[in-house]
């Protein structure tokens, strides 16, 4: 019996061991049981089957396309994972919201758009959520859903699986897509700010207006809360993280500061 238990405690550790990964930027580590290319695959997957669903919404206008693929493409370069398909596309809808699926495809609501205000703003949030694929955060996320559903190998988390179809999405990230409201922890919060503000600072947008944009967002009280804080809860704590880093972001910012607020949106 005890002799099992410790077969079993050694073969844990051998996992983490084999499984903990390094986050850039941050230097912590963390346990992934996913493979990357099979995040990557998800993520794509879950992309496809909601941009088939919002054929309708997408938005087409040019001037709006043309800023989300230049910041996206200036954030992408700077950022730890130049190569991935990285991908933003734009929906029109009220809701003020924004996401981003493992594999680096996001999603931008254009009812975020007034609050970002302007390119900095809207770079602060496309850094944020960009941060949440280079962490992995989702992959963590599911790694914690293996642990917690022990009947759910590796192997099984895939869309086939329409038992944990939803909940896959979720733990990718697209939770409100699927109406389940899972937010990432404070802790992958802290860090997706930290690892988009330097993102954004590196590629030349002033990291203040990250500060800003959150200070604008927590101003908006009652019903008129924007979607995104639901999954993004803002604090007092996060706050003063985010203003923390500003030195360091700065230090980045003033190697290039090629945007500043860039243009108004
Ligand atoms: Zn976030």
């Amino acid at each position: 019996m005890y002799r099992k238990t410790f077969y079993l405690l050694l073969i844990t550790a051998l996992v983490h061991v084999v499984s903990c990964t390094t986050t850039p930027v941050t230097g912590t580590r963390s346990f992934i049981l996913i493979p990357f290319s099979q995040e990557v695959q998800l993520g794509q997957e879950a992309y496809r089957d909601f941009l088939s669903k919002e054929k309708a919404n997408i938005n087409k206008d040019p001037k709006i396309n043309e800023m989300v693929s230049r910041i996206t493409k200036n954030l992408a370069m700077k950022s730890d994972m130049p190569n991935l398909k990285w991908q933003t596309t734009v929906i029109n809808s009220k809701e003020a919201n924004a996401f981003c699926l493992p594999g680096g495809k996001m999603v931008v609501y254009t009812g975020i758009l007034p609050l970002c205000k302007n390119e900095a703003g809207l770079a602060a949030v496309i850094g944020h959520e960009m941060a949440h694929a280079v962490a992995r955060h989702g992959a963590q996320r599911m790694t914690q859903q293996l642990v917690l559903n022990l009947g759910l190998s590796v192997a099984s988390v895939s869309f086939q699986n329409s038992k944990y179809r939803d909940l896959i999405i979720a733990s990718l990230g697209a939770g409100s897509t699927v109406g389940i409201l899972l937010p990432y922890s404070r802790d992958n919060e802290y860090e997706a700010d930290e690892i988009g503000t330097i993102y954004m600072a590196r590629a030349g947008y002033d990291p203040n207006e990250a500060v800003n944009l959150w200070k604008r967002f927590a101003s908006m009280g009652g019903s008129q809360q924007p979607e995104f804080l639901s999954t993004h809860p803002y604090s007092q704590n996060r706050a003063q993280r985010l203003s923390s880093l500003m030195p360091r972001a700065m230090a980045e910012y003033k190697k290039s500061p090629k945007y500043g607020l860039g243009s108004n949106l």
